[in-house]
């Protein structure tokens, strides 16, 4: 299946954390989900360490990849001095850090509202915290609803602004509300979700799928054919997945013709085919 042009995300998570098997990384996992809804692709998920030169290498990578349009990094965009995502993109796209007046203002507005409630001494804005208001040269700086470090977008092209680095916190909460209000609707709108379909198959033997899912790759290049058995439902769960709604339904109707789900229940289990919306948990 050929991806939509022009839709390849990478993402690159940033957190020793991540590495240390101490937290898992939801960001990646959430945002592929959510990108892919918004009718982007996701070709690489990157992991690294709170280490300036590991992000900026991935960053570097991941912006001379010209079928890459979005790369989306979480993490590291904090107070603390282990929190090194800005300095590092400065470093990998040759761009100063500049003090950003939409970034001032927002942290500007939240340290008077903690000093206002009493629970800090003075409406200055701390060395730790005037970091949040950096960004590289030229950025657009996107509403963190939910916290202090903005969101940041780079156009990576001089001209035409085609493709993008997105910066965000790597607080979930934060993450998720500054995707879907602000990030989405600027960085990934206007492309269509792919359609997927599930057949779900009991008690199916896998390999007996290889041929029907070789000749449903020669019939409908453009749908992609997955098969994923779930072990402990006992079932096996065959998706098929394009652009085109009415290639994937045709791709539906041929493997059932290949692989009838009846078959299935002679084994001793009912069969079902469903189609997988588009906000599946
Ligand atoms: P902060 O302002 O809190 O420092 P930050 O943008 O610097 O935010 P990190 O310091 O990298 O982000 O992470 C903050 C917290 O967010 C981590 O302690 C962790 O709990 C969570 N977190 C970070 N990265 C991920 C991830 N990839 N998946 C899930 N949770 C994450
Ligand atoms: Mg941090």
């Amino acid at each position: 299946m050929t991806e939509q042009p022009g839709r390849g995300v990478v993402l690159i998570a940033v957190g020793d954390e991540v590495l240390g098997g101490i937290i898992v990384d939801t960001n990646s996992h959430w945002l592929a989900r959510r990108l892919r809804e918004a009718g982007f692709a996701v070709r690489r998920i990157e992991v690294v360490g709170d280490v300036i030169a590991d992000i900026a290498a991935a960053v570097r990578r991941a912006a001379a990849d010209q079928e890459v349009a979005r790369v989306v990094v979480s993490g590291g965009l904090g107070p603390t001095p282990d929190d090194r995502t800005l300095e590092a993109v400065a470093l990998a796209l040759d761009l100063p850090l500049e003090e950003h007046p939409r970034a001032l203002a927002h942290v500007k507005g939240i340290v008077e509202r903690i000093h206002a409630a009493g629970w800090f001494p003075t409406p200055e804005i701390s060395k730790a915290n005037r970091k949040m208001t950096l960004a590289p040269r030229g950025a657009t700086i996107l509403n963190n609803r939910r916290g202090m470090a903005s969101g940041i977008a780079v156009a990576l092209d001089s001209a035409g602004a085609e493709r993008w680095l997105l910066l965000l916190p790597g607080v979930p909460r934060e993450l998720h509300s500054l995707v879907d209000e602000e990030a989405i609707p600027f960085l990934f709108a206007g492309a269509a979700a792919p359609t997927v379909v599930e057949l779900v198959y009991r008690y199916a033997i896998e390999a007996q799928f290889t041929e029907p899912m070789e000749e449903l790759a020669r019939l409908f290049p453009d749908v992609k054919v997955g098969s994923y058995p779930q072990s402990e439902r006992r079932e096996l769960i065959i998706r098929l997945r394009g652009d085109d709604p009415t290639s994937v339904a045709a791709a539906v109707t041929r493997m059932q013709a290949l692989r009838p789900l009846e078959l299935e229940e002679g084994l001793g289990g009912d069969a079902s085919v469903r189609a997988v919306p588009v906000d599946r948990r």
